[in-house]
């Protein structure tokens, strides 16, 4: 097979069993240290091209996942692979290469942007540390940034507080795209801004991706937006991803009794022959990551438990064409 065959194929970004566990409590001694299982054995693989909706109840670990996937954070276990190359172990040093091709965006625009520097200078930053260009050249570089994520060429000598929440969001994806990243993680990009608003960053965000062949991996709580901008999507429930597939499969035909649930709560148009669509209430919290329940991490919540699940951990498996599912007992 050519070299260019097996890019087309090899996946853009690949998790292997991946971990993240924090250890909190007291610095002074052993006793008392817990271990907080935040990212619990997840494998995913992302496309070239494509936008991986990331979703789950606030707190699952989504946003940990986020940071790993980047290397903001040291990873415990597992693999993390970008364009087939492993970078788990990378030092900082050497992730520096990477670091232009592999882009964040944060949910809160405000506390990712310097308060006291303008924000020409914030978009300008990148090129600086990770290009050769010329202090013209960059300017004209953000120039034309300014102008692709929709801001005024006068908005460059503004500071933050001087713009509105979805402005300060075009700041922030106009500083991740600086460098011409090839993947960008949006963690809840549009969470904090107004309805009205979130429409335009989202499309803003596909606009850019059909311009620039960007990949997404979106994580929001708020699944109709990640049912409009997602090509597959993988549910996360306490640190594990529990279902994995098409965006519209899982939307429409949800086979783990999380994701059942999870979905039954989006507000919909259509209804079924009944004439409503039903609503799977959970019962009980998300239980502790620091002392996750053995088996099936869902099992306490999950309305159609068994003795197996109480012992046996469900692993992800094929179910239909592209989908995977964690659960002894998936249905649609
Ligand atoms: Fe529910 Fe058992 Fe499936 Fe877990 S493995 S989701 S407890 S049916």
């Amino acid at each position: 097979m050519s070299d260019a065959m097996t890019n087309t194929h090899r996946p853009i970004l690949e998790t292997r069993s991946l971990m993240k566990r924090f250890s909190i409590g007291t610095r002074f001694s052993a006793e008392g240290r817990r271990t907080v299982h935040a990212v619990d054995n997840v494998s995913l693989t992302v496309q070239r091209g494509e936008t991986l909706g990331l979703v789950g109840e606030s707190g699952c670990g989504k946003s940990t996942l986020a940071r790993c996937l980047v290397r903001l954070y040291d990873i415990t276990g597992g693999q993390l692979l970008f364009e087939g190359e492993d970078i788990t172990g990378k030092s900082l040093n050497e992730l520096r290469p990477l670091r232009r091709r592999l882009q964040m965006v944060f949910q809160d625009p405000s506390a990712s942007l310097n308060p006291r520097r303008r924000v020409g200078d914030l978009v300008a930053e990148p090129l600086r540390i990770h290009t050769k260009l010329s202090s013209a050249d960059i300017d004209r570089r953000v120039a034309e940034l300014f102008e692709i994520v929709g801001l005024l060429p006068d908005h460059v000598a503004r500071y933050p507080h001087e713009f509105s929440g979805g402005q300060r969001q075009r700041v922030g994806i106009a500083r991740a795209i600086a460098l011409n990243p090839d993947l960008v993680v949006l963690d809840e990009p549009v969470s904090a801004l107004d309805v009205s608003v979130q429409a335009q960053i989202v499309n803003l965000l596909a606009d850019l991706q059909e311009k620039l062949g960007l990949t997404y991996i979106f994580i929001a709580h708020d699944l109709s937006v990640v049912r409009q901008v997602s090509t597959r999507i993988a549910v996360m429930y306490l640190g594990s991803i529990v279902e994995e597939g098409p965006a519209e499969e899982v939307f429409s035909t949800p086979a783990h009794p999380y994701s059942q649930a999870l979905i039954s709560a989006v507000p919909v148009v259509e209804t079924t022959s009944a004439g409503t669509r039903r609503r799977i209430l959970l019962t009980g919290d998300v239980p502790s990551p620091l002392n996750p329940p053995p088996g099936c991490r869902f099992h306490p919540r999950c309305p159609i438990a068994e003795d197996r699940c109480r012992t046996e951990r469900p692993e992800p498996k094929p179910f239909g064409a592209g989908r995977k599912v964690a659960c002894h007992f998936p249905t649609i």
